[in-house]
């Protein structure tokens, strides 16, 4: 048969998920948490399926659960959404930002991605017919050129997708740079889709620049959220997008006919938990950072160098003082032979620019990042 998608072969997430179980790697590579959700809330889930919450729910989310989304989202950001019409749960932050692009982008249109763009991106973008124009940040601290991005506008150019924090860098947009983006958006047909699945995982006590602060930018942006990450539970699936009402209509008509709505019980554990519980997201900048620390302080006297880690959950490590392979051939070699699993930056560019960097998860326990730092210590 004739592909649609001639570039796409299997993610590297599941390539190298499953080369750690055939070498009993220590897996760093993909990214999720190796421990459990809160308890309140899978027992939450639990009761929902005993109550016979097992049937279809609204398409569009749960009224509950989207009135504490927007709750979420004035408290945290000082915007105030319409639950009704601005606020959408989807089957994970992966549908939002496939039902994102979508409703909004046509045939021979182009999308802005910056390299390294986590991978769901660009078939998102070619199954539409449109094209993604690749802008990369440049290492170490991967922040965004706002001239090159200036250059890169044409008339055909319909969204621009940002992501922070940055899934693999973990590099933060600031203040500084949602005003950039403003400014080139303006006066245009452009709709920022901004990725903020790490909204919660910032650290040093910084505070995350969500487009949803800025009042020019949420007034032409899709926001997309991940329960998965927020609350160890990358495996239910359940995410959500903020939109103005006119966007959310749009997307609303994707999201209905791609998923049509979302799993029921944990969306009933979901907006209980919210509301019984909102420090659980105000306590992850300092559940993370005790994590990110912890495991620097452990690969410290290796000979992997260490970059900044500003939010997210993957640390970034140069390995050129070990070996000057690829960074593929690299994870390869290292799964097999080094017995940890990572997660190489290639698969992430158009043009790959060839430094030697890896990505390790660390939303892990202590002991497998003991684990994992004892080996990677003797590499
Ligand atoms: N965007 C980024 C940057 C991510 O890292 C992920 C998850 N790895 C997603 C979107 C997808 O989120 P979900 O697992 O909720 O589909
Ligand atoms: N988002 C996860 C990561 O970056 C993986 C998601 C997936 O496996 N599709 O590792």
């Amino acid at each position: 048969i004739q592909t649609k998608l001639p570039k796409v072969g299997t993610t590297i997430f599941s390539v190298m998920s499953q080369s750690a179980l055939e070498h009993k790697a220590v897996n760093l590579g993909q990214g999720f948490p190796d421990f459990e959700p809160p308890e309140a809330l899978r027992d939450a889930v639990a009761r929902a399926m005993a109550e016979g919450r097992n049937q279809y729910a609204p398409g569009i989310g749960l009224p509950t659960l989207r009135e504490q989304i927007a709750l979420k989202t004035e408290r945290l950001y000082g915007h105030k959404v319409s639950a009704d019409s601005e606020v959408t749960v989807t089957s994970g932050g992966t549908e939002a930002l496939f039902s994102a692009i979508a409703a909004v982008v046509r045939a021979g249109e182009e999308v802005i991605v910056f390299d390294p763009a986590y991978d769901s991106y660009e078939p998102a973008i070619e199954l539409q017919g449109s094209r993604a124009v690749h802008i990369p940040l440049q290492a170490p601290t991967f922040a965004v050129d706002w001239q090159r991005v200036r250059d890169a506008i044409t008339p055909k150019t319909r969204m621009i997708l940002i992501n922070s924090p940055h899934n693999p860098t973990g590099a933060v947009l600031s203040s500084a740079d949602l005003e950039e983006l403003a400014a080139i958006v303006r006066d245009t047909e452009i709709v920022v889709l901004s990725d903020e699945v790490y909204e919660h995982i910032v650290y040093d006590g910084a505070q995350h620049e969500s487009v949803l602060r800025h009042p020019e930018l949420a007034a032409r942006s899709i926001v997309v959220s991940s329960f998965g990450k927020t609350y160890h539970c990358t495996g239910w699936k359940v995410g959500y997008a903020v939109a103005p009402k006119a966007l959310s209509a749009e997307f609303r008509k994707v999201h209905q006919y791609l998923t049509f709505c979302t799993f029921h019980p944990a969306q009933v554990a979901f907006a209980e938990f919210l509301a019984s519980s909102p420090e659980h997201y105000l306590e992850l900048p300092a559940f993370y950072q005790a994590k990110r620390d912890y495991f620097r302080s452990l690969i410290k006297p290796s000979r992997f160098k260490l970059l900044d880690v500003p939010g997210g959950y993957f640390q970034l490590v140069d390995y050129s003082a070990i070996s000057n392979k690829d960074d593929v051939s690299f994870c390869e070699w290292m799964v097999k032979e080094g017995g940890v699993a990572a997660i190489p930056l290639t698969p992430f560019y158009e043009q790959a620019p060839g430094t030697h960097l890896l990505r390790l998860c660390f939303a892990k326990s202590d002991a497998t990042m003991e684990a994992a730092a004892e080996r990677l210590c003797k590499l």
